[in-house]
């Protein structure tokens, strides 16, 4: 399944120090087959996984967070934001309004219908009316009625008549007459998509104006039910998505595929045959579910919240009490090494990597800074302007490095400090905190 190939296809970048062109190349192309695999459309793939590696090579490695964790993350804010972002709700004016189901038949109409009802019901305060528009078969009218029982709504059906758009207006008067504010109104599915059906439904649609149309789609049916979707959209225009059938072996690859192909938002899911198996579709948790990382997710949200709140203002109120100090100094110089390889990390750049290939990086650079950090005392690093000459004189032989270059780093320690307080004490220390989150 989906979960079990991302899962795996993200172990070959644990154990990784960094995130580079070679392992995410390797990474994603595992992705995209595993997205193909779970039926996703191969444009839409594609597409995610350029995107993703966009981000990947982009970001800032700042953060205690192993690249691994911090590729899991990005799959997953990308796999939320492209199944549509934030938890988006019925608008549902009309007194009564009106919801119109659509959808083959077996996707789960009749079944959402009652799951619908109830949670309207139960949760909304609204008294709904259940509309029996499946002529065709007398088991589907008996079936409304069963889940009507169940969730204790009523079910407006016309055994007589055999014209569902008439019984569809019916059903709407009689909502009126006895004060139900929400109709739901069960359609008529076929096996696979033909005219008939689609005139019918398109019919009953000109003839209600509904507030909302349902698109209902069985989440197992891959593929397909991309295109499917684009059938139904192309003749209804449809307000939304209903997934069914989340319980089972689920292919996620549809909730992501129907998203962007259709471009419509996925509303709700089917968790069961159970009335109350039903939920609001959340983006992110059906991220979380595709990846099957939740944990991973999280932790590296925390991860990346402690470095920045903690750091940012412990760091902060040292600046402003003037008592930024080595200790100080070195820990920032840990967080930039966190980066990585320096040459590395600037060959991420885009265009940079080819233009410095042959230029060499001192890898070091910090070497000698940390060495001489490491050769004072406690006392000489939280109260540098106790350094005098014959104390710089003894850091430069225990750290190996020179008198000029324990003067070098005393002076721009100073500098910084200064330049430090300067941006916190002024009005901009605010808006740069922000600007850094
Ligand atoms: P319709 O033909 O579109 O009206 O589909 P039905 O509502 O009759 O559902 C077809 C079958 O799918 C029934 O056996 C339902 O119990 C089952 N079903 C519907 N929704 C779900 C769901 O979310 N999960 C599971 N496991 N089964 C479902
Ligand atoms: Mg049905």
């Amino acid at each position: 399944n989906l979960s079990e190939r991302l899962e795996r296809s993200f172990k070959i970048l644990k154990g990784e120090g960094k995130i580079t062109e070679i392992n995410v190349a390797e990474t994603l192309k595992d992705v995209r087959r595993a997205l193909l695999d779970a039926d996703v459309n191969y444009k839409v793939a594609k597409n995610f996984t350029d995107t993703v590696k966009e981000k990947a090579m982009g970001q800032n490695v700042l953060t205690a967070v192993k690249p691994s964790q911090l590729m899991v993350k990005i799959v997953h804010d990308e796999l939320a934001k492209l199944m549509g972002g934030d938890t988006i709700e019925l608008d549902l004016k009309g007194r009564p309004a009106v919801i119109l189901m659509s959808g083959l038949q077996g996707s789960g109409k009749t079944t959402f219908s009652g799951k619908l009802a109830r949670m309207f019901k139960t949760k909304k305060n609204r008294k709904p009316l259940l509309v029996a528009c499946d002529v065709y078969r007398p088991a589907a009218i008996e079936q409304l009625k069963v889940l009507g029982t169940q969730v204790e709504v009523p079910v407006y059906s016309e055994p007589e008549s055999k014209d569902p758009v008439q019984i569809a207006k019916n059903a709407i008067q009689e909502a009126k007459a006895k004060g139900y504010d929400l109709v739901i109104v069960d359609t008529a599915g076929r096996l696979a998509v033909d005219e008939q059906m689609m005139n019918e439904i398109e019919t009953i649609k000109n003839a209600i104006t509904p507030d909302a149309t349902l698109f209902v789609v069985d989440a197992m049916t891959g593929q397909d039910a991309v295109n499917t979707a684009r059938e139904f959209n192309e003749r209804l225009d449809f307000t939304g998505v209903v997934l069914t059938k989340l319980d089972g072996d689920t292919r996620g690859g549809a909730a992501l595929s129907i998203r962007t192909v259709v471009n419509k938002p996925i509303l709700f899911v089917g968790t069961g045959e159970k009335l109350d198996a039903v939920d609001l579709f959340h983006p992110a948790r059906m991220a979380d579910r595709i990846l099957g990382m939740g944990d991973i997710v999280s932790l590296v949200e925390r991860a990346q919240e402690q470095y920045d709140e903690e750091e940012a203002k412990r760091l902060q109120k040292k600046i402003q009490k003037n008592q930024f100090d080595f200790n100080d100094f070195l820990s920032q110089i840990h967080q930039i090494k966190k980066m990585g390889n320096l040459k590395e990390l600037a060959s991420m750049i885009p265009g940079v990597g080819k233009a410095i290939k042959d230029i060499d990086i001192d890898d070091n650079a910090f070497k000698s800074i940390e060495a001489i950090i490491y050769s004072m005392t406690p006392e000489e690093r939280t109260r540098p302007e106790i350094l005098n000459g014959s104390r710089r004189n003894r850091i430069a032989k225990g750290s190996g490095t020179s008198i000029q270059e324990v003067n070098r780093l005393l002076k721009q320690f100073d500098q910084t400090r200064k330049m430090m307080k300067m941006v916190t004490s002024n009005k901009m220390a605010g808006m740069m905190q922000k600007m850094k989150r």
